[in-house]
């Protein structure tokens, strides 16, 4: 598919535009999505209409703005299909959620000696949370193993995970090995040991369908602005009976029942973890967001995507002195490509695309203990969204193919 025949990419303002005289390839998905003009404008739509602090006001605005703020969580609800929307917490993001679990459950359950099970392709959001609480409470982390294309390794998982594992963390698709991860299976094994499984949503949620009540896991995380929604808003989905025994983890207004001069009692979920003015606007445009994904269908995006991977996998793998991390076989790679073009340094490839128009990601992705696993101390990453054409992909792969023959007699 060209980019005219992209029925979505119309939606997107910012991707009609020339970078370096080149038009625009946004291959940074993973970091984050661009915006669809709906969502631009339900921004200035909120303020212009609606704008009003949420739950406190009897009038006109404010119960308007109430409304929307939490329509949009049962919008959210449904698109995970969580029982209740009093399991969908607002926060900043996926780094938020997950150190809400840390801090919440993970202060009132861990103590010495329990161990807490993590795999070495997490992000460092889904692992210096656990890490600190390791640190804290004398307990041990542990590393579930990778196989050898990059998956969380299942065989390792029931080794590692044992009657004194309490929590499990896993990322259900890796930002950087491009990897979709048995997060269900590794739910039951969690749980057939009295452990609750967390999963890091941030890079399944805004790509295929995700069904927390199906994956059985007990938190979910994940960020607005990698699905098309704005920056600051996230979600924590938790299953209703843990999120109820948890204390909450920030103090002040909206999240009360009744504050005493001694004491306070906490007011009824989702509220009770929701401390303070919320990220009202970035609330409501997420539902919008979740309005345009529907109207799609998660299950399109999804092999939208994946016809995408069939197509430039090959050839990014094709190309002499390139190296892919993940697997080879696109029908097990996600949308997230990393690679590398040997002898050259990450960012000078990333550099040398960027000149070429195309906008790709080069680091170690917040995944440090990865990138040491690797033997690497960064890949170049490209990773595609709904957006993105065939004519994206034989653009990313001319422009590795022309960042190498730029780079040839220095670094090559
Ligand atoms: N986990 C994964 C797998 C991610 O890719 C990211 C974002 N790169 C995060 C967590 C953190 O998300 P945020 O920065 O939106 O909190």
């Amino acid at each position: 598919m060209d980019n005219k025949s992209n029925p979505w990419r119309k939606d997107f303002p910012i991707l009609d535009q020339k970078v370096n005289d080149e038009d625009l390839v946004y291959l940074d998905n993973a970091a984050t999505t661009q915006k669809p003009q709906a969502v631009i404008d339900a921004i200035s739509d909120f303020y212009s209409n609606d704008n009003a602090n949420v739950h406190r006001g009897v009038h006109t605005l404010a119960e308007r703005s109430t409304e929307e703020f939490e329509a949009a969580r049962e919008k959210i609800q449904k698109f995970i299909n969580a029982e209740s929307s009093e399991e969908i917490i607002y926060t900043k993001g996926t780094t938020d959620s997950l150190n809400i679990v840390a801090r919440s459950y993970g202060q009132s359950n861990i103590e010495a000696g329990d161990e807490i099970v993590i795999s070495y392709l997490e992000h460092h959001s889904n692992l210096v949370p656990w890490q600190q609480l390791a640190i804290q409470k004398h307990a041990t982390l542990k590393y579930i193993d990778l196989t050898d294309d990059g998956f969380v390794d299942l065989k390792d998982a029931k080794k590692q995970i044992t009657d004194k594992t309490k929590i499990v963390s896993i990322a259900h698709v890796s930002n950087v090995m491009g990897v979709e991860n048995p997060v269900k299976e590794i739910a039951k094994i969690a749980h057939q040991h009295g452990a609750i499984m967390v999963v890091d949503g941030a890079q399944s949620v805004p790509h295929m369908p995700v069904d927390v009540q199906d994956l059985d896991c007990d938190f979910l995380a994940f960020s607005g602005h990698k699905m098309l929604g704005p920056t600051g808003i996230g979600v924590l989905y938790g299953k209703k009976d843990l999120l109820n025994a948890m204390p909450p983890v920030d103090f002040g207004g909206e999240m009360i029942n009744f504050v005493h001069l001694q004491d306070t009692s906490w007011t009824d979920l989702p509220w009770k973890f929701e401390a303070g003015t919320p990220n009202i606007a970035g609330a409501i445009v997420l539902g919008k967001a979740i309005d345009y994904l529907n109207e799609i269908g998660m299950d399109k995006i999804q092999s939208y995507e994946s016809e995408l991977v069939d197509y430039v996998l090959p050839k990014i793998l094709a190309i002499p002195d390139v190296t892919v991390y993940g697997p080879s076989d696109p029908k097990k790679h996600t949308s997230v490509i990393s690679f590398n073009l040997n002898g050259l340094h990450p960012h000078d490839l990333a550099t040398g695309l960027d000149m070429e128009g195309v906008a790709v990601r080069a680091g170690h992705h917040c995944a440090q203990p990865l990138m040491t696993y690797l033997g690497l101390s960064a890949t170049a990453r490209a990773s595609f969204y709904l957006y993105n054409t065939k004519e994206d992909a034989d653009k990313l792969v001319d422009a590795i193919i022309a960042t190498k023959e730029f780079f040839k007699d220095g670094t090559i």
